[in-house]
């Protein structure tokens, strides 16, 4: 299907690709063009004007800044995945970032485009949440940093305002339990459940637990009956059991020609139970 008519500009700064958004509403940002291009074709979206970010200097660095991994908007899915120093430093990005699609997708698509996009099956958006990373914005009224706490609205929506501009992807390299499970029908699908879990330890004992849900459920998010199954425990089986339990009970989980209600339930049970015992192991 043919593209609608639009102006394309490549601007070489971040503040001209600011200017350029705040001066037409209808302008939109193209990274990748993975997602947003399917949408033109099939007229989703119709921008007045796609503002191309790809040759604006310093967006596909990746960095270590004291506790953080920096992550540029501009890094393609694979250049995270094959990074020596994600590799050493999150190995969860690696778990997490090898299921989206194939090596052709990942060598177009951007850690900052999929974020935006916001899709509750996204394998960044979720890693992002787990970690309890957050992303910085830039628009002509400046620069924000916004926690990914705050970020998922719902399905596609983002706190990230039209005319900003995603430049760094932040994310916390401390976790010391951590694990990422995922269930697609075919390998490079987007996947009908994924989990992400990040344990803290004194001793023996969880001091504090992050685990998400997405794909499964209409909004990618935090599942505080299943982190609160885990704090407190040395999380043995039983902990890891329950976290699954506590779950499926808890969570309103969506159906589609993909999976049922009640099938997806059942599979967040089993993908939290193993993805809490992985991260135990990993203490
Ligand atoms: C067949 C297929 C299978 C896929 N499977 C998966 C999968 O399994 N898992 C998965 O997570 N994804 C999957 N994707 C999506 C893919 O990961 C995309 O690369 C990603 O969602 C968007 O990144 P992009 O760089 O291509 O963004 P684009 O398509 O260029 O942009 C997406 C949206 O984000 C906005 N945007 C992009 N960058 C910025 C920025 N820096 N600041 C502000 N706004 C910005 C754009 O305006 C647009 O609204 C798949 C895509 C295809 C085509």
């Amino acid at each position: 299907m043919k593209l609608p008519a639009l102006r394309y500009v490549a601007p070489r700064t971040i503040e001209q690709a600011c200017a350029l958004l705040d001066a037409d509403d209808d302008a939109k940002i193209v990274a990748g063009g993975q997602s947003l291009m399917p949408l033109l074709a099939i007229r989703l979206a119709i921008p007045s004007t796609l503002v191309d970010i790809g040759r604006i200097p310093g967006l596909d660095r990746i960095e270590e800044a004291g506790d953080y991994l920096r992550v540029g908007a501009m890094v393609t899915h694979e250049r995270v995945i094959t990074s020596p120093l994600v590799r050493e430093r999150l190995p969860l990005m690696i778990e997490a970032g090898r299921n989206i699609a194939h090596v052709q997708i990942r060598s177009r698509g951007t850690i900052g485009g999929s974020i935006v996009h916001g899709d509750n099956a996204g394998e960044w958006p979720l890693a992002l949440l787990t970690l309890g990373g957050a992303v910085e914005v830039q628009s002509v009224r400046g620069r924000r940093t916004i926690p990914a706490e705050e970020l998922f609205l719902g399905p596609y929506m983002t706190s990230i305002r039209p005319d900003e501009i995603l430049t760094d992807v932040w994310l916390p390299t401390h976790a010391r339990g951590w694990s990422f499970h995922e269930v697609a029908r075919r390998a490079g699908d987007y996947g009908l459940a994924l989990v992400g879990v990040r344990l803290e330890f004194n001793a023996n004992t969880c001091t504090a637990a992050t685990i998400t849900v997405g794909a499964a459920v209409g909004t990618l998010q935090r599942v505080t009956a299943a982190e609160e199954a885990v704090i407190g425990s040395d999380v043995d089986r039983d902990a890891a059991r329950s976290a699954g339990e506590a779950a499926a009970a808890s969570l309103s989980f969506i159906s589609d020609i993909h999976g049922s209600r009640e099938y997806r339930a059942h599979l967040v049970a089993g993908l939290v139970e193993r993805a809490v015992a992985d991260a135990g192991g990993r203490r």
